[in-house]
Parts: C-alpha cells; structure tokens; sequence
C-alpha cells in the first residue's frame, strides 16, 4: 500500500527531529506513556515521546528479548511488561532500531490510566535520566464515574498545565490548546474512519495493518502532520473498497483480536489466518484511540474525562459489552484473544469476557497464549494446533 510508504517517512521525520532537538535543545523532550494526556504537550510545543511505540518497534524488529535480558541481568523480575524490560534495557545499552535510541528526555508524563507498572516504570526513568515526573492518577471505573473521581482527575489536569510551564519556562496557551485539541478531535475521527472501512465485506485491510498503521494516531495525535497521513490512508482504503480489493482473497470468516499485537509475529500469524480466509476485520486495541475526544470549549475537564475512561481503565463487564458492539458493527464470526503475559490489566478477566460473549452472542472465542514481545513465551506450534481448532470450529457452525 502506498501509504505504507508514507508512514515509514513520516515516522522517520517524527524521530528525525527529536533525535535533532536532543542535540541542539531547540525543544524539549516528554516522555509520555501511551494513555496519557499528549495535547497540553503539543500546545506547549514539546516532543511527545513513546516508550511503549519504542517497545513494539523492538519487538517488531525482535530486539525485544536481547533487551529484556539486559534488564533482567540487573534484577528486574521476567514477570514485567516486557515493554518496560526492553525500554530499560536499550536506554542502558542505547540498542534499538533508532540509532543511538530514543532521545533523551527532559522531563515525564505518566498516567496510570493503562496499568501500575507504568508509575514504578517511569519512576525507574526519572532516576535513571534524573529528570522530574509528573505523575495523573486516574481512578478505575467500575461501573460508571463519579463526579468526584472527575473533580480529582480536572484538578490535576490544571497540576499538569503548572508542570508543563515550570519545565518549559513559558505560559500556557490557551488558545493554542484549544488548536489542539481540535486537530486531535479531528485525527481521531479520522482513525475511527479508518477502521470503519473494515465493516465492508471483504475487509480492505486486517488488523495486522491497522496495527501497523496506528503509529501516528498514538504518536502525533493533535497535530497536523497526523491528519494529513490519515487522510491519504483513508483515501486508500475507500478506492481499495471500490475496487473490491480484500486484505484475504475469498475471505470467508471475520475475526475480532483482542489485547496487544505480537509484535514479531505479526505475518506468520496474519498468512496462518489468511490461510484459511479469516481476515482479522478488528480488534480492541487500535480502537482504544478511536474513543479520545476533547471538547475544545471545555477542554480540561474534557481531557479528564477521555483519559479517565479509556479502556484500561474500565471494568470487565463494560468491557464485553463493548466487544459486543465491535462484534455486531464488524459482524465478526469469532473471538481471538491473546493472553499476554505482559500486560496484566488487559490479560486477567480475559476468560470472564470469553464465557460472557460466547454466552451472549454464540461466536466460538480462542484465547493464545503469548507475549507481546517476549518470544520466549511463545510457542508458534501450539498457538498453530489452537487456531486449526479454532477454524474446524468455525466451519462446523457454517454446515
Ligand atoms: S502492562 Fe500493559 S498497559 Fe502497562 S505498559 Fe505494559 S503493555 Fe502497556
């Protein structure tokens, strides 16, 4: 696809110019973890850096476990997110697919709205850099938020506007963020689009390319160089739903993933489903960043609000129900989930929500066993024996 190539630029032009205001200071650097709150930071004029997008591009690149080793040596347990093991263990090495690593940060933003690791994981970084945090704490949503919890989360929102002007030495505008928030508004719109092109019958493209394509969603969210990107794709995927073009010749069953990609399993896995003609249409994953939108008129409690309640941060019944949605708007035959030893808060409840969908919409489930970078989890026979089983199920229910 030609906005593959389009991506690999921009992504380069992205780390191209961090790697540059790292060795000039012309900006400053924040690294930030992927559920956090990156508008007040593009408003400020920072460079938003991803430990968790580096973490993937190690395990795409299967660097990950040599990393992972690194951070085990220094006795860090093999039971962490193999993100956080593998970011450790090339900040000390400076190993990574960006030469030289990632550039080094002036200060950090973590939100504990994805998981624990990441406080005690940027905390590691704070000393390590010696440079400050800013840590959001956002409380979990059981059942539904409590204005209290969105009092506590706006107040911080403002902590976080003070943060952001100590480090960076100007004030904060106003109007500038309201910008923002309107490019961000507008990139998660289009990302929703993006993956809405996979309601056609046969799907332009799987979620392997989604997960490929999510990388400027994540990274540049709220900047224009975003949207643009996401335009061309769209533009892409809607003349490849014109002409008929699938991700899966003859594709036969549509299949919904559930939790992280295995990064460096990512085209064994996708020729294996295809295969069979199972075209992956969607997953819970690269739709976590098709639910952020910020009200520009109200924008701090606004940001609150979206990052309270993203899907991490929600219990397991709200979960299904929004797996039910998926499955009903993809019309999805079957479930795939990957239980991934990483990722705690995406993992545990994963049989619960298994049982529940089969008992509430009939479609067979099949859980994976891995990890999304660790490949000595992994075992490529057995995830192969579970997915032909998984298949012949699926075809006994079409007879
Ligand atoms: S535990 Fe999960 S949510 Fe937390 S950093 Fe690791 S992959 Fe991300």
């Amino acid at each position: 696809m030609r906005s593959a190539k389009a991506m690999r630029q921009l992504m380069t032009d992205y780390y191209t110019g961090a790697k540059i205001a790292e060795a000039d200071g012309s900006k400053k650097i924040a690294w930030i973890t992927s559920g956090g709150p990156v508008e007040p930071l593009h408003a400020m004029d920072v460079i938003p850096i991803y430990p968790e997008n580096h973490g993937a591009m190690l395990g795409a690149s299967r660097m990950s476990v040599d990393m992972c080793q690194v951070a085990e040596d220094m006795g860090y347990a093999r039971d962490l997110c193999s993100y956080f093991r593998g970011d450790i263990g090339s900040a000390v090495t400076k190993q990574s697919p960006i030469p030289g690593g990632l550039p080094k940060p002036d200060f950090l933003i973590a939100c504990n709205n994805i998981c624990g690791t990441v406080t005690k994981w940027y905390e590691v970084l704070s000393r390590f850099f010696d440079v400050p945090m800013f840590l959001i704490d956002t409380p979990f949503i059981h059942q539904t938020k409590t204005t209290q919890s969105a009092a506590y989360v706006t107040a911080q929102m403002q902590e976080y506007v003070d943060f952001l002007e100590q480090q960076c030495g100007t004030p904060f505008d106003m109007d500038r963020f309201g910008e923002v928030a309107q490019l961000s508004m507008e990139g998660v719109r289009l990302w929703n689009k993006v993956l809405s092109t996979c309601e056609n019958s046969p799907s332009p493209i799987s979620c392997f390319d989604a997960f490929f394509f999510l990388g400027p969603i994540v990274t540049l969210r709220g900047t224009e160089e975003n949207n643009e990107f996401y335009r061309g794709l769209l533009a892409e995927l809607e003349e490849r739903v014109a002409e008929g073009i699938a991700a899966v010749d003859n594709e036969k069953y549509r299949l919904l993933w559930d939790n992280l990609p295995i990064w460096y399993q990512l085209r064994p896995l996708s020729e294996l489903f295809s295969s069979y003609g199972a075209c992956l249409v969607a997953d819970t994953y690269t739709n976590a960043w098709a639910r952020q939108r910020i009200d520009p008129d109200n924008p701090l409690e606004s940001l609150a609000e979206c990052y309270t309640q993203i899907y991490l941060n929600i219990d397991i019944e709200i979960m299904a129900e929004e797996i039910k949605g998926l499955i009903s708007r993809y019309k999805a035959d079957g479930f795939v989930l990957h239980s991934n030893r990483s990722c705690k808060p995406y993992s545990l409840g994963q049989y619960d929500i298994a049982r529940m969908i089969q008992e509430d919409t009939g479609i067979p489930t099949l859980v994976i066993e891995a990890d999304m970078t660790d490949e000595r989890v992994y075992s490529e026979a057995q995830a192969k024996t579970r997915i032909e089983a998984f298949i012949e199920t699926l075809e006994s229910k079409r007879q």
